[in-house]
């Protein structure tokens, strides 16, 4: 297909989205595992639906957004592409709950029994049910959102447990580090958690790890879903 050279920018998108997966293809290779095994999930936040538009045409349907109220915009303005998966990244106030429940299909970013609770009740029954990881948080970081590794058995077991809501892995968001040693360390440190809930739960087959800045240390620790925004999209301002 030739490119509309009116359009660089669209252009531009299509030619990142290539790089990212030819990224996932050699990381997958060097971590001897199949990249079929790993989901591109483009993080579009901050970005106007016209970049969305632009990376779906070149095949790209999951789509990742950590703003409520801008991620509903964005649904709604693009809801003629009716197979895009949506998945909520960001934290989650209990006010904007409902919203998450009614637009999304994926919420990767459930940390408290609470907000599950809400989850599920705001589920439409004609909806299917909502996918849903625990995100955990392995650094020490009080700021930072996700339940400790000590409470994944008890979210887990509340989640499994809600008819509109299908437990399918985990999330997390490491603290961010230049060093590949450093990165390989907390991303074991979450397959660990991943094998065990596993364990326990055969059918989870999500482990959402990795950005722009640690894919290589996420897939050579097992990530079956990587997050990328600024390698796709540009820098965020
Ligand atoms: C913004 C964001 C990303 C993407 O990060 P990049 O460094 O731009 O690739 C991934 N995951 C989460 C949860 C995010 O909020």
């Amino acid at each position: 297909m030739t490119p509309q050279l009116t359009d660089k920018y669209m252009v531009t998108i299509a030619e990142r989205l290539t790089s990212a997966y030819a990224r996932i293809a050699n990381a997958a290779k060097n971590a001897q595992r199949n990249s079929s095994e790993i989901t591109l999930l483009a993080v579009s936040k901050t970005k106007p639906s016209t970049d969305i538009a632009a990376a779906y045409e070149h095949g790209q349907r999951q789509f990742g957004e950590s703003y409520v109220q801008e991620a509903v915009d964005k649904i709604a303005q693009l809801s003629a592409l009716s197979d895009i998966t949506w998945h909520f990244i960001g934290p989650i106030q209990s006010n904007k709950s409902a919203l998450v429940a009614q637009h999304f299909d994926w919420v990767q970013s459930v940390d408290r029994i609470k907000i599950a609770k809400r989850l599920n009740t705001q589920r439409l029954a004609d909806f299917p049910p909502l996918n849903v990881l625990i995100q955990v948080n392995i650094s020490t970081e009080e700021a930072k959102s996700g339940c400790s590794v000590d409470q994944i058995p008890e979210l887990a077991e509340f989640i499994s447990q809600c008819e509109q809501l299908t437990l399918r892995g985990l999330m997390a968001i490491p603290a961010k580090s230049d060093d590949p040693a450093e990165q390989i360390q907390s991303f074991e440190q979450l397959q660990t958690c991943f094998d065990k809930l596993k364990a326990q739960y055969p059918h989870i087959d999500t482990l959402s790890m990795g950005m722009s800045g640690d894919v290589e240390a996420a897939i050579s620790a097992g990530s079956t879903m990587v997050r990328i925004g600024t390698d796709i999209f540009g820098t965020r301002t």
